[in-house]
């Protein structure tokens, strides 16, 4: 899963970053409205937290242009304390949700996480394919209720497919939702990781699908090779 940050205060991005890398995410930051509506534009993000007050483009501007341009990814806004008229202006601009600033980042995550779930049509916070659950909350995995370590990409890369279960997704796609804008891209990495993370849960959920990519589904379910 990877999100962007559009915020123009130093010390908070910071904060959001650290916060988020931490829990699992791959971050992209813009620190101004021009650089975080291009970003937002030209790259696939599964949510987008927002500040409002920006410099160069307003936030509420920047959401109106992405919704205006069919863009849907979640995006959760940043408003400032005794501003309501900036919450109903950034709904009406298309947020999906709003955090009141001095927040606590614990809020921010658990907003996120459930505006990233929801997005996938899932309600609950645990998913799961077959024998394997994914705790959404925790970013705990079992495999018939037994703990798997995984490592923070093995868990992005899960986490994508268990959000997407049973469509086919490419290469390309996992490659751009996996990691962060700065990383280079090399989707054979994807074929590696993959691996991994078939060994690791060692039931077979990820089907290959030639010349398509991978398919999430139940043991038997999808053509695996
Ligand atoms: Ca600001």
């Amino acid at each position: 899963m990877r999100v962007l940050v559009v915020e123009d205060d130093p010390e908070l991005s910071r904060q959001l970053k650290q916060a988020l890398t931490e829990s699992g995410y791959a971050v992209d930051h813009a620190a101004d409205g021009e650089e975080g509506h291009h970003l937002g534009d030209t790259e696939p993000y599964d949510a987008v937290v927002l500040d409002l007050g920006l410099p160069e483009i307003d936030g509420v501007t920047v959401l109106k242009r992405w919704r205006t341009a069919g863009k849907k990814m979640p995006v959760l806004i940043l408003t400032a304390r005794g501003q309501w008229g900036e919450k109903v202006a950034g709904f009406d601009a298309g947020a999906d949700d709003y955090v009141t600033k001095p927040f606590h980042m614990e809020e921010v995550l658990a907003r996120l996480r459930a505006l990233i779930r929801r997005s996938g049509g899932h309600a609950a916070p645990e998913l799961s394919c077959g024998p394997v659950v994914l705790d959404t909350n925790s970013s705990k995995v079992t495999v018939n209720g037994v703990p798997v370590k995984l490592t923070a990409q093995e868990l992005r890369l899960l986490a994508y497919l268990m959000h997407h279960q049973g469509k086919v997704v490419s290469r390309t796609e996992l490659t751009e939702h996996i990691y962060d804008h700065d990383f280079d891209l090399d989707s054979n990495t994807i074929e590696v990781f993959i691996g991994r993370l078939r060994k690791k849960l060692g039931v077979p959920i990820i089907h290959t699908k030639r010349g398509l990519g991978y398919q999430l589904a139940p043991p038997g379910e999808g053509d695996s090779v």
